[in-house]
C-alpha cells in the first residue's frame, strides 16, 4: 500500500502537467471513488477551476483548486491499496481501471484503480478532512526531542502507534518495520518504555529511511505501485527487515522473523530488536 514516499513521488510527477491548467469536464466510472459525492455535484464543483498546487499530507495527494485567483477547493485522492494518478496527453485513451478523469485544457488527469478502495474526492476547504492528521514526520517541527515526548505518554505498542496516522501521519507498515529494524526497537515495545537514546535514534531512522525511499520513488515489490511515469520504485532493493521472513539480518547474521502485530505481519530481528521485560 502506497505510504508517504510514494505518494510524495505521485504528487511530484503529476505536479507539472497539473499546475495552472483548468478542468473542462470530468469522466466518473465508479461512483464511490468519489466519496458519497454525486457525480453532477462533484462537476459542478470542479469543472472552470484552476489547479494551484499539488502537494502532499500524510498519504493523501492534495490538489488544491482556485476560481478567479481564490481559493476553490481541493481534491483530496487517497491511493489506499492500488490507486495511481496519471497525466496523459489530449486524445490519449484512459488507461485500464480508469475509475476517475479530469478533462484539463491541456491533458487529463486518471485515477485508476484496480481494486476500488482508492478515494478521488473534493472538499470545499482543506483543513477540516486534514485536521485529525498527525504531524509530518519530515516537518521541522517533529524534532527528535518532540518525538520523545510523544512516545513516552503513550502506553501502548511502538508499531500500532507508528502506523496510527493520528500519531504521525504518512507511515505504513513498510516503512515502520524498517525504521523499528534500524533503530533496534522491538515492535511490541511499550512506547513509553523507549529509551530516550532509542527514540532519538528512531527519529533519525524515520527521516533517513523516508529520505531514502523519496530519492529512490518508493518501493515496488507487488504489480501495483508505479510511478505516475509507470516506472516501479527502487526502496525496496534496501530493505532490512520488511519481507526479508528467514533471510538473515545484515548486523548478527540472525534469520529475520515474521510475527502479527496489531493484525499486521511485522518484520523485525529477534535478537538486534529486543523486547523489554517491562513490555513482555
Ligand atoms: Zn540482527
Amino acid at each position: 500500500m502506497p505510504e508517504l514516499p510514494e505518494v510524495e513521488t505521485t504528487a511530484r510527477l503529476i505536479e507539472p502537467g497539473l499546475l495552472g491548467r483548468t478542468i473542462r469536464g470530468v469522466q466518473v466510472e465508479w461512483l464511490r471513488s468519489l466519496g458519497g459525492m454525486s457525480r453532477p455535484k462533484f462537476e459542478r464543483a470542479v469543472v472552470g477551476a484552476k489547479v494551484s498546487r499539488v502537494w502532499r499530507r500524510a498519504k493523501y495527494v492534495v490538489i488544491d483548486l482556485q476560481r478567479r485567483g481564490k481559493p476553490a477547493g481541493v481534491l483530496l485522492v487517497h491511493l489506499r491499496m492500488t490507486g495511481r494518478l496519471v497525466v496523459t496527453g489530449r486524445g490519449v485513451d484512459a488507461p485500464d481501471y480508469n475509475r476517475v478523469s479530469l478533462e484539463l485544457d491541456r491533458g487529463n488527469l486518471h485515477f485508476l484503480d484496480v481494486r476500488k478502495f482508492g478515494r478521488f474526492t473534493f472538499h470545499p476547504e482543506a483543513s477540516p478532512a486534514l485536521e485529525h492528521l498527525g504531524p509530518e514526520p519530515l516537518s521541522d517541527a517533529t524534532t527528535p526531542e518532540f518525538l520523545y515526548g510523544a512516545l513516552g505518554a503513550r502506553k501502548r505498542a511502538i508499531k500500532p502507534l507508528l502506523l496510527d496516522q493520528t500519531f504521525l501521519a504518512g507511515l505504513g507498515n513498510i516503512y515502520v518495520d524498517e525504521s523499528l529494524f534500524g533503530a533496534r526497537i522491538h515492535p511490541q515495545e511499550l512506547a513509553s518504555r523507549v529509551s530516550k537514546a532509542k527514540a532519538l535514534k528512531l527519529h533519525a531512522e524515520i527521516q533517513r529511511v523516508l529520505r531514502e525511499a523519496i530519492v529512490r520513488e518508493g518501493s515496488s515489490f507487488d504489480a501495483f505501485y508505479r510511478t505516475p511515469e509507470g516506472q516501479p520504485g527502487s526502496y525496496q532493493h534496501l530493505f532490512r527487515a520488511y519481507g526479508r521472513t528467514g533471510k538473515p539480518c545484515e548486523r548478527c547474521q540472525r534469520p529475520i522473523r515474521r510475527i502479527v502485530v496489531g493484525q499486521r505481519g511485522t518484520h523485525f530481528c529477534p535478537r538486534c530488536q529486543v523486547l523489554s521485560k517491562a513490555s513482555r
